[in-house]
This record gives structure tokens, C-alpha cells and sequence, in this order.
């Protein structure tokens, strides 16, 4: 938008808006005062109408009054009874008429009513003997109730008599009642003196072209004439309802409504309270408010007027100020067409000036700026179009390109067709050869699970038999079977039951499940009767499936087990070796479980193995029994050689000499007497030690060989034995190697001392005179080691694991050459063993043997308290 359009728009703009809000500011007050001044004048007029109907309605009841009070006064003249009630009447009809035409030329008729409502007399024929005693106004005239009355009666009784069949009018009606001595005589009535009420009220006077005044009834008719209809009266309904009121100016309020006419119209109310009616006063609106619409009509030709001025200014001002901008613009766009010597210049030294200046220096820039640029564009336009035939070279190859890589790709895509298609082969190939996998797999599978079920019975019958095997006591491994057997069924009931010597009964070795007091009732079965007695005589294994089903086949305490316990499926298994039937096992479900083909073919397997194994211990049995029968025998046989030839030979040389001593033909010197009992004391004394041996054997045999421990060092117990071992080595070099300080060891020292003595004993017996013989103590490990080393005749290896036994002596002619029982050796390793010690030899032939015995060293604080606990004996 241009600025001049811009300047036109804003000036419009304000001047319309300032305009505007001044008319209709200076409208409103106007309209303001002028309704004030009508509503003013209005009221006025309502309220000076009103009081002269007041007046011409009192007057008018003053007049009736007056004519009461007469017919009163004349009344009282007239004698009680006197005169008959016709000349009464005509008496009164004549003063009543007198007193109308004198005084109340407006009076059209006149009444006089008795006191029964009945007109008496009348100006008018008509109206003599109309009963008027439903009038409301007769009754209460008549009660007392008021005074006088003036009003319409239209609507009355009296008023339709007087209107007749006509439309109705309105009837104006004054009347007053008359009494003698305070009864009621009669009431008299005129009727008329409407005109005069529309003579009053009709005055248009002050209320210009379209003002009225008229009178309306309590319901809203109007009762007087209308200004611009002729047939209005008691026809024309207006609403007075926003304007009358119950007291004299209490309506005097200026309402703008519509007339009856239909025009617009401002009407005030003034009621009339006395009759009920309403003067209506009103004034066309548009006459009304002339002067305003006159003003605002002047004031708009004004605004018109100043608007076109202000445009005309406007656009003078605006062109004043655009000129030179425009002159600007048409330079600006000569230069933009390139006419870069058009000149601006001007010599105005307002903000313009100095703009076109400014513009002609920009424009010099310009056009240097422009000179240059061509130059720029003219050398890029070289090398655009350098570049574009390059790129047209380019783009040739590359449509060359493009073509080939098409032919290519064309290649491809048959390439790939046909590798799809040979993979939709290969896949159609695959997936046979993988459902002939998966079914290969599903064998293998089966196999597999088969394999398993096998290595899991494996493993069942190898738990099974390392359970057998790790016991020789039948009742244990029977027992240990069962239960592994029941585990590995995952089962709780079952029993093993034992074939007697008889080969006739099966006794029960082990049942589980059921409570040992209703095992009772199977714990013997007789071979061939009830299902187990059968399996045991034909040696088969029996399956029942149901043991319900076969109930009264069975024994009665079995059959209550059944029902009692809930048992379903039985195995039962003969235990055999060899072809012979050694027992019989049985294993049991509950509920609704049933054994499985595999579990019934492993609890056969089982009871192969337990047969065996029963078998194996018999054969043990019997095997041990005759192994101690065996050593009881040799041990019997070594006792007898042993003490035969032991006791023999000291027996026959005692014998001897005693025999000698006691010839009687011969007599011995005194030395040789001497010399034979010595012998025979030394034999006695070996007789006494072989039989002191056998004792001491026969105790520990029999457990009861008593220890009498104490703390006490190795030393000590050589030193007290020292005069034995000398009397022992008297013939060897004796060698006591004992070093000091050794710890203590807690035994029966007296028993310690015996087996050193016997070591010492056998050293000195088995090597030859003057040798050494080397007693030692060490601390070895926790031990004292106590050695005899002598350097005599040595020992046989194959001897060496042997000569600790009972009676074992080595058969060499050396080795007998000193007497003995060959229990020496195996006592004393009964005495080592019982201090928790060993005894072991060492030993080469010919050079010497070294017999070794330990005992552990005591620790201090058991030390002491077995000190404590046993006391020095
Ligand atoms: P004995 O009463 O016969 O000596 P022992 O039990 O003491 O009974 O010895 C058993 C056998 O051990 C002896 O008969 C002997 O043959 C052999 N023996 C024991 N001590 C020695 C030893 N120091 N040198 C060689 N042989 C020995």
C-alpha cells in the first residue's frame, strides 16, 4: 500500500471514528433532555385531566345528595299509615324530575328504586317495576355500606337493561339512598353525563398532531371518545398495566409502548382510584422526538463534511510528501534497468535531500560494483560453458557406462535365477536329506535313551553289588540289598525271605514297609503254597499286576496286608545260585503304580545277585570255619611237638640223673651229687620257663593279661633290669646304647623289661660266644625305638614274616640247639601292640640280626593326668 493510500486511510479513519462518537454522545443526551421535558408535560396533562373528571363526578354526586336529603326532608312530613304507597310514589317521581330539570341538564333518566330494588318510578317508562335488587350497588347502598356511588354500570344488571340488545356502551350511573328514621325508603339514580366526561378528556390541547387524552375502565376499555377512531368507546383495550397504579400519581411514569392505533408512542397513567378508571395520556413517539432526529440528521451532514475535507487535505499532504519518494523509487528503478547515469540529485535540504543524495552516491557504488561483476560473470560464463561441455563428454561415458552396467546387471539377474533355482533344489534336496536325518536322529535317540536306561540299570546293579560286596555278614548284605533294590525302585515295601536247611519253609530275613507286628502273618511260607511259596518250589519269577485281583488266592494275613496298605503291583524274584532256590524277594507298589517291564527284567537281574551273593557268604562261611579249624589243628599239633619235645628233653635229663642219683649200688661223691642237681635245677628251671610261657600265652589268648602303666624313661627300666641282662650276656661283649635325656613313655614296665630281656635272651642264644651284642635307644618320629643288635646267626628272609607267630621256631639244627617254645617272639609283639607300638627284625644270614620295637613318646599333659589316675602300684 502506498503512503499516500496509507495517510488517506488513517485520517478517514479518525475522522469518521471522532465523528461517529460525537453524534451519537450528543444523540443520546438529546434524546435524554427531550423525554425529561415530555414526560414533564405528559404528567401535567394527566394529572389536570384528572382533576377535572374528579370534579365533574363530584359535582355530580353533590347534585344526587342534595336530592336525597329532599326526598328525606319531604318523606318526614308524611303521616305514618297515611297516604297509600301510589301517591307516595308520585310525590316522590315529581320532586325527583323537578330537581333534574332544574339543576342537572346532563341527567338523561332518573330512577327511584324502593327499598326491594324495585324501580317505583321513573323519567322513562321503561324502567317502572325493573327489579335492580341483584345491582351490587343497590345492595350496598342499601346495607349502608357507602354513601353514594358513581361509576359505570355497563356490566351491571341494570346497565345490560339499559343497553338492550345493543353493543355495549358506557353508562355513567350516580346514586344516593334515602332514609326516614334510619330505614331505608328507597335509592335514587341518575343516569348520564358521559358527554360531558368526553368533553373533558378529548381536550387535545399542547399534545400536537398525534398527542390523546382518554379514560379507560378498570378492565382496560376506553370509556371516552378516540381522537382517530370513531367506534372506540368500550371497543379499544389498552394495557395500563405499566402505569396504573392503586394511588394518585403513583403512575406518572413516561413508558414508550405501542397504541392501539399501532403507532409508537410514549403514554403516561394517571388512575383514578374513586372509580377504578385510568386517564391515559400519550404522544407519538416520532413527534415526540422530531428535535432529535433534526439534530442528529445535522450532525451527520457535518461529518460528511468534515470527512471530505480531511480526505481532500489528505490527499494534498500525502502528495506534498510523496513526491520526491516517488521521484526516489523512479530512479531507483531506472537504475535497476540499468541506467546507472539517471541523476537524483536536488538541492531540498530536508531528510529527502539527503536521502537522494545519499542515493546518488549509492548508485555511483553500483555501478562500479556492476562493472566489476560483469567482468566476474563474463569469465564464469568461460567457464561454465568450459565446464558444461566437459560434463556433456562426461555424461556421454557415463550413459555409455550405464548401458554396459544394465547389460550387466541383466547378466546378473539370469545368473541369479538360475543359482535360485538350483538353491530351491538343493533346499528341496536338503530337507530330504534331513528328515532322513532327523529320523536316523530319532533312532539314535531311542538307541541312546535305551543305552541309558541300560548304564542307568548298570549303574543301579553295580551300586548293588558294591553294597554286597562290602560285607561277608549275610544279614547285613541281605539287608543293604533290600534297601538298595527298594531305592532304586523308588518303592517302600518289599521283604526277603530265606530257604531253611529242610528245603521246605521260607523264613523272613528282612521286610520293609509294612509294621513288623502285621509281618508277622508272612514271615513264614510254606514251598509251593501262596504266590511266594510257588516262585520258591518252581524257582520262576511271578508278576502280579493286580494283587487285589488275587486275593483269595493268598494267605488271610497277607490279603489284610494288601487291603490294609493299599498295595498294588508285586515282583516276586526267587534268590538262586547254582540251579538251587536259596530265598525269595519280593518288592511291592502302592496306589495305582505299576511295575515297568524294565523293573520287573532288573529285579530279576537283582535277585541273581543276591542269590550269588548268598551263595558267596555260605561258601565264606564255611571256608572261615574250616580255615580256624585248620590253625586250631596246627596250632594244636605245633602246642604238642612244641611242649613234647620241650618238656621231654629237660624232663629225660632230670629223669636221668635222678635215676642215676638214686642207684642204689652206686655212691656218688659229693661233687658229682652236686654237680647232677645243678643240671637238674638248670633243667627245672627251663621246664618252669617253658611252662610260665605257655601261662602268659594262654592269658593273653584269654584277654585277661592286666597292664600297669606308668610314665617312666626308657633308661630307668634298663637300669633295673641290668643284673638280669649281665647274668643273660655273660659270654658277649653287652653293649648298652642309651642316650640321655629321652623322653618318657607311658608303660607296664615290668612287661617293657620282659620283652628287652627276651630280645637280649634270643641274641645271646643265636650267635656265638663273644660277639657284640648292642642294646640302643632312639627317638624316632614321635617313638622310642628300643633295638637289640647281635651279630649271630641271622635270620631266612622267608622266615622273617613268620617267627612272631605262635610256636614258630626255625627246624635248623642250630636254632634247636637252645631250648625253647617259640612263644618268646609272639608274646612280646602282644606286649607291643598293647602300648600302641610294633616289633619288626632286621636281619642278614651269617652277619647278625637287629630286632626293633617302638612305643610312643607321652605328651606332657596326658602324661599327667594318667599319672594322676593311676596310682604307683
Ligand atoms: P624260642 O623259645 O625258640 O627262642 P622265640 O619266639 O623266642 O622262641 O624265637 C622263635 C625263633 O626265632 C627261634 O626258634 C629262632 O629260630 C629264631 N630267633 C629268635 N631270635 C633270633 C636271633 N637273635 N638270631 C637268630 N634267630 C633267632
Amino acid at each position: 500500500m502506498k503512503i499516500r493510500q496509507k495517510t488517506l486511510i488513517v485520517i478517514f479513519v479518525v475522522v469518521l471514528v471522532t465523528g461517529a462518537v460525537t453524534t451519537i454522545v450528543g444523540r443520546t443526551i438529546a434524546m435524554n433532555i427531550v423525554e425529561d421535558e415530555i414526560s414533564d408535560h405528559l404528567v401535567t396533562t394527566a394529572q389536570s385531566r384528572a382533576q377535572t373528571v374528579r370534579l365533574a363526578l363530584e359535582s355530580q354526586q353533590q347534585g344526587i345528595e342534595i336530592l336525597a336529603r329532599e326526598a328525606e326532608a319531604y318523606m318526614a312530613t308524611m303521616q305514618p299509615g297515611g297516604l297509600g304507597f301510589l301517591v307516595k310514589d308520585r310525590l316522590v317521581v315529581s320532586v325527583l324530575l323537578n330537581g333534574i330539570a332544574s339543576s342537572m341538564e346532563q341527567v338523561r333518566d332518573a330512577l327511584c328504586l324502593d327499598q326491594n330494588g324495585i324501580v317505583v318510578a321513573a323519567t322513562s317508562e321503561r324502567f317502572l317495576g325493573f327489579d335492580a335488587s341483584d345491582w351490587e350497588v343497590f345492595s350496598e347502598l342499601s346495607k349502608g355500606n357507602r354513601n353514594t356511588f358513581v361509576g359505570d354500570i355497563q356490566d351491571s344488571p341494570l346497565g345490560e337493561f339499559v343497553n338492550g340488545e345493543a353493543a355495549s356502551e358506557f353508562l355513567l350511573a350516580t346514586a344516593a339512598p334515602f332514609r326516614t328514621a334510619g330505614d331505608l325508603e328507597g335509592v335514587v339514580v341518575f343516569l348520564g353525563g358521559e358527554k360531558e366526561l368526553s368533553e373533558i378528556t378529548t381536550d387535545v390541547t399542547g399534545l400536537g398532531k398525534t398527542g390523546e387524552v382518554y379514560l379507560v375502565n378498570s378492565d382496560g376499555f376506553m370509556l371516552t371518545e378516540s381522537r382517530f377512531r370513531e367506534d372506540a368507546i368500550m371497543q379499544v383495550k389498552t394495557d395500563t398495566a405499566g402505569g396504573s397504579g392503586d394511588s394518585e400519581g403513583a403512575g406518572q411514569e413516561l413508558i414508550s409502548t405501542t397504541s392501539y392505533m399501532g403507532s409508537k408512542v410514549l403514554r403516561i397513567c394517571e388512575p383514578l382510584p374513586e372509580t377504578g378508571w385510568t386517564v391515559v395520556v400519550e404522544m407519538g413517539s416520532s413527534e415526540a422526538f422530531a428535535p432529535v432526529s433534526t439534530l442528529t440528521r445535522v450532525m451527520l451532514w457535518s461529518l460528511l463534511g468534515v470527512l471530505l475535507l480531511g480526505v481532500v487535505a489528505a490527499i494534498g499532504i500525502s502528495k506534498a510528501l510523496t513526491r520526491p519518494i516517488v521521484r526516489l523509487h523512479r530512479g531507483a528503478e531506472e537504475v535497476m534497468r540499468g541506467n546507472w547515469d539517471c541523476s537524483l540529485s536536488t538541492s531540498a535540504k530536508d531528510e529527502i535531500g539527503e536521502l537522494s543524495r545519499a542515493f546518488g552516491k549509492m548508485t555511483a557504488n553500483l555501478k562500479r560494483s556492476h562493472e566489476e561483476l560483469r567482468h566476474y560473470s563474463e569469465s564464469l560464463e568461460t567457464k561454465v560453458e568450459e565446464r558444461t561441455r566437459a560434463l556433456a563428454t562426461a555424461n556421454e561415458e557415463l550413459n555409455r557406462e550405464i548401458i554396459e552396467r544394465k547389460q550387466a546387471e541383466k547378466a546378473l539377474q539370469e545368473a541369479h535365477d538360475e543359482l535360485e533355482m538350483r538353491v530351491l533344489e538343493r533346499t528341496e534336496q536338503l530337507a530330504e536329506t534331513n528328515a532322513i536325518l532327523e529320523e536316523e536322529i530319532m533312532e539314535r535317540k531311542r538307541a541312546e535313551e535305551e543305552a541309558l536306561q541300560r548304564n542307568r540299570e548298570l549303574a543301579a546293579l553295580n551300586a548293588l553289588a558294591q553294597t554286597i560286596n562290602q560285607s561277608v555278614d549275610l544279614d547285613e548284605i541281605l539287608r543293604n540289598a533290600l534297601d538298595k533294590t527298594l531305592e532304586i525302585l523308588n518303592v517302600q515295601d518289599g521283604s526277603i525271605h530265606l530257604m531253611d536247611k529242610e528245603g521246605d519253609t521260607l523264613s523272613a530275613r528282612i521286610v520293609r514297609g509294612v509294621p513288623s507286628g502285621e509281618a508277622k502273618g508272612v514271615s513264614t511260607i510254606r514251598v509251593g503254597e501262596g504266590i511266594g511259596g510257588v516262585v520258591a518250589q518252581k524257582g520262576e519269577p511271578t508278576f502280579v499286576e493286580s494283587l487285589s485281583d488275587v486275593l483269595r488266592s493268598l494267605h488271610e494275613d497277607a490279603a489284610q496286608i494288601i487291603l490294609q496298605h493299599d498295595l498294588k503291583s508285586a515282583m516276586f524274584v526267587p534268590l538262586k545260585a547254582r540251579g538251587v532256590v536259596l530265598g525269595m524277594m519280593s518288592a511291592v507298589t502302592r496306589g495305582d503304580r505299576v511295575f515297568t517291564t524294565e523293573e520287573r527284567e532288573l529285579v530279576i537281574t537283582i535277585g541273581h545277585q543276591i542269590g550269588t551273593a548268598i551263595q558267596n557268604t555260605q561258601l565264606v562261611e564255611e571256608a572261615s570255619r574250616a580255615e580256624a579249624l585248620e590253625e586250631l589243628d596246627r596250632l594244636r599239633s605245633a602246642l604238642l611237638a612244641s611242649v613234647s619235645h620241650e618238656l621231654r628233653t629237660p624232663l629225660t635229663s632230670i629223669k636221668g640223673l635222678a635215676s642215676t642219683l638214686t642207684q642204689p649200688d652206686i655212691e656218688w661223691d659229693r661233687e658229682t651229687q652236686r654237680e647232677f642237681l645243678m643240671i637238674i635245677d638248670r633243667e627245672s628251671n627251663i621246664l618252669a620257663r617253658i611252662v610260665s610261657d605257655l601261662m602268659e600265652m594262654s592269658q593273653i589268648e584269654a584277654g585277661v593279661m592286666r597292664m600297669e602303666k606308668a610314665p617312666i624313661t626308657i633308661s630307668a627300666i634298663v637300669s633295673q633290669l641290668r643284673d638280669q641282662l649281665k647274668h643273660l650276656v655273660v659270654k658277649h661283649q653287652f653293649e648298652a646304647d642309651i642316650p640321655p635325656g629321652l623322653p618318657q613313655i607311658y608303660v607296664d614296665e615290668m612287661r617293657i623289661g620282659e620283652v628287652i630281656t627276651n630280645l637280649v635272651a634270643n641274641a645271646a642264644a643265636y650267635s656265638e660266644p663273644g660277639t657284640r651284642i648292642t642294646l640302643q635307644a632312639r627317638e624316632v618320629d614321635g617313638d622310642i625305638v628300643v633295638s637289640v643288635i647281635d651279630e649271630g646267626i641271622g635270620i631266612p628272609a622267608e622266615h622273617r614274616g613268620k617267627i612272631f607267630d605262635r610256636f614258630y621256631r626255625l627246624e635248623s639244627g642250630v636254632a634247636r640247639r637252645r631250648g625253647g617254645t617259640g612263644l618268646g617272639l609272639s608274646i612280646s609283639k602282644r606286649i607291643v601292640e598293647e602300648h600302641g607300638g610294633r616289633i619288626w627284625v632286621e636281619s642278614k644270614v651269617g652277619r647278625g640280626s637287629k630286632f626293633s620295637f617302638s612305643i610312643p613318646v607321652v605328651k606332657l599333659a596326658k602324661a599327667s593326668q594318667k599319672v594322676a589316675s593311676v596310682p604307683e602300684a
